[in-house]
């Protein structure tokens, strides 16, 4: 279809062009004529439909001629939905007719950095969408949200869900919502209903929604995918010829960790073999086969098995990343291609953005009898007494939370492999803002704990929580700098990064600057990843978390106090909030947990090499020697390290694990 309308394009003459209406836009074509990646790009060179023929059915269904009224993709993080579908969209929409446009981001940040990084020097560079917009040299970033077209008989429009006043008082005849499963309910209601009224006054009207998943139970784009006809991608089997979707259970049943490099696909016909060598003859055989009869609009999904630029091997090897599987079970093939590919730190993370399909999460809590009596049954060489910390290479962290009568504070080791063992938990019978509760509290920052060999070590990093008592808080924090103490307030949207550094304002609301000691905690993902974690029974997988001899039943009812539960608006859009598993139960163990693991983020526990781990092990594991120097001056240099670094970047949503020396220490660089 799309070379064909080249071709045809090629044979009208200017004067038949005139006398003509224009040929339907071909949304493929258009991308042939118009995009070529760059030298940085996996496949360099002139786009291609015979590399991507999974995205020509999407092209034609979202085509104006086209009569659906709404499209769904659903898909992972690497299938180029940008380049590939939403701006080719826009340009040939506006190339065809003339239009006003909308497309919808999560966030103004998103937004904005959709204009300036995607939009913006694929419209310069591209003459068909020059000749549409004009040159947008010298625009103001206003001008960027609302490009009117060069004859002026349209417009672009780029909103923020997060703005209702952006999504209302404008029509436009096609809408884009581009990563829906982000945009978050606001008090003037659900973006994703005020997006589409947009498109209301016109018949022949298109809705776009566009995204990987997140949640299963209130992702958006899984709701709009499963109201959908569900469309699959089915390819020929390379022995037999049998049509069948690639699926992740398929893939996932053949995994050897032994041989990640040899990851397959099995045909369910003939029980051959596909190996990552068929994959681009499938594809190019391949077709979309619909599997809701009812559904009401063309849906499609799509992952990375399909991916042009991605091998089978590097899906394998996050797996086997998310999951733990040792290191050592890697070829060196294999483990160089981790290095490159690894994007999914959690479960979810690998869910979404590698499989493209909504995470499951438990919304009941971890039954509190079990996990006291896992912890309190546990082999006595795999424990150790409160206050006593392992001899191997962890960061001291402890979370602090604050109440009128008392501050409690939980002690945890961080260690690598995203391991963790609690240490202990003190109740300071003080108010933070009392001359006692922070001598309290600076006693607890001189305080050293031994390791099970004799070292001893100070925390590395306090953080505080500051949603309540804020002033009392930050006064003294203060006293301390931000590279053991930190404050920390969770934030409401459930969506952003981990931590992210406030914002310092003046009285008239105008930012001064970035907070280096305040920062906002997503503490819904971190409550949901650590809930996860905390189901794994085998100290030695990823995740695992360890508790020191004797918490107490308190502790453990604490600690799984809250579950998440989704809520049904009217409208029908679900969102899902953290509660109190009964009414009356206390949280603080959980909260405190939260803050602990903050701090031990903000020191970098997710983005450590293992080189690094290996350096903090020799270290912190080692006997003490005799007539050893001051060990608290000895911790030091692991702060100021992981400070240097962290400081310039605000981190990133899941702080992918460090490409290339997070904390900028050579590998067998003596660390204290
Ligand atoms: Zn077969």
């Amino acid at each position: 279809m799309g070379m064909l309308a080249a071709a045809e394009a090629v044979v009208f003459s200017a004067a038949a062009r005139a006398m003509l209406p224009p040929p339907p836009p071909d949304i493929t074509a258009w991308c042939e004529a118009n995009i070529v990646f760059d030298d940085r790009s996996p496949m360099p060179g002139p786009f291609r439909i015979d590399r991507f023929p999974f995205l020509r059915e999407i092209h034609a269904v979202l085509s104006p001629e086209h009569p659906a009224r709404e499209v769904t993709v659903r898909g992972s993080a690497q299938f180029g939905k940008t380049v590939s579908i939403i701006q080719p969209t826009l340009g040939a929409w506006h190339s065809y007719t003339a239009l006003d446009s909308l497309v919808v981001h999560p966030t103004q940040t998103a937004a904005k950095e959709w204009v300036m990084n995607k939009w913006m020097p694929m419209r310069r560079s591209t003459p068909a969408l020059r000749e549409i917009f004009g040159e947008g040299r010298g625009d103001n970033v206003d001008a960027m949200f609302n490009m009117e077209t060069v004859e002026r008989n349209g417009s672009l429009k780029v909103a923020s869900a997060g703005s209702p006043a952006d999504l209302t008082g404008t029509s436009r005849r096609l809408v884009i919502g581009d990563d829906i499963s982000k945009w978050e309910m606001s008090e003037k209601g659900d973006p994703e209903a005020l997006m589409v009224s947009r498109a209301q006054a016109f018949e022949e009207a298109k809705v776009l929604r566009i995204s990987t998943p997140l949640v299963k139970g209130t992702c958006r784009i899984t709701r709009a995918f499963d109201r959908s006809d569900q469309r699959f991608f089915h390819v020929p089997c390379p022995h037999c010829g049998t049509m069948a979707p690639l699926t992740w259970e398929n893939f996932r049943a053949s995994l050897d960790p032994e041989r990640l490099h040899a990851a397959h696909f099995t045909c369910d016909a003939c029980g051959c073999v596909i190996t990552h060598g068929d994959k681009e003859a499938m594809v190019r055989g391949g077709q979309w086969v619909p599997s809701n009869p009812r559904g009401d609009h063309p849906g499609f999904h799509l992952w990375g098995a399909y991916a042009p630029q991605r091998d089978w091997a590097s899906i394998a090897v996050a797996y086997a990343q998310v999951m733990g599987w040792t290191s050592a079970t890697l070829t060196e093939a294999t483990a160089e291609g981790l290095k490159k590919q690894v994007e999914a730190e959690t479960e979810q993370v690998f869910w979404n953005d590698v499989l493209g399909l909504p995470y499951e999460q438990a919304s009941k809590g971890p039954d509190w009898e079990a996990l006291r009596d896992r912890a309190e049954h546990a082999p006595e060489d795999e424990t150790l007494p409160q206050g006593i910390l392992p001899a191997t290479g962890f960061i001291l962290a402890a979370g602090a939370d604050c109440q009128a009568d008392r501050i409690e504070v939980q002690i945890v080791a961080f260690g690598r492999n995203l391991q963790r063992r609690v240490i202990g938990y003190k109740v300071i019978p003080h108010y933070v803002g009392d001359e006692d509760g922070r001598a309290a509290l600076d006693a607890l920052m001189k305080e050293t704990w031994r390791t099970e060999r004799g070292l001893r070590f100070p925390l590395d990093m306090l953080a505080i929580d500051s949603g309540a008592f804020t002033e009392d808080v930050k006064a003294w924090a203060k006293r301390y700098p931000a590279s053991r103490v930190i404050h920390v307030k969770g934030a409401v949207s459930a969506t952003g990064p981990v931590l992210l550094p406030m914002r310092e304002r003046r009285a008239d609301g105008k930012v001064i600057r970035t907070s280096r000691q305040g920062f906002m905690l997503n503490v819904s993902q971190m409550k949901a990843d650590f809930y996860a974690w905390l189901a794994k029974a085998d100290p030695l997988e990823r995740g695992f978390v360890g508790f020191a001899r004797a918490m107490g039943d308190e502790y453990f009812r604490q600690l799984t106090a809250e579950v998440r539960v989704l809520n049904r608006s009217r409208s029908g859009v679900v969102t899902s909030s953290w509660a109190l598993a009964e009414a009356g139960r206390r949280n603080e163990a959980l909260d405190t947990m939260n803050y602990a693991e903050a701090a031990a983020r903000r020191k970098g526990w997710t983005a450590l090499t293992d080189d690094q781990w290996h350096a903090l092990s020799d270290e912190r594991g080692a006997a003490p020697a005799e007539g050893q120097g001051d060990l608290f001056d000895a911790a030091v240099p692991l702060v100021a390290a992981a400070e240097q670094k962290t400081d310039q970047t605000p981190e990133a949503p899941r702080e992918t694990p460090a490409k290339g020396g997070f904390l900028g220490l050579q590998p067998g660089k003596k660390w204290f």
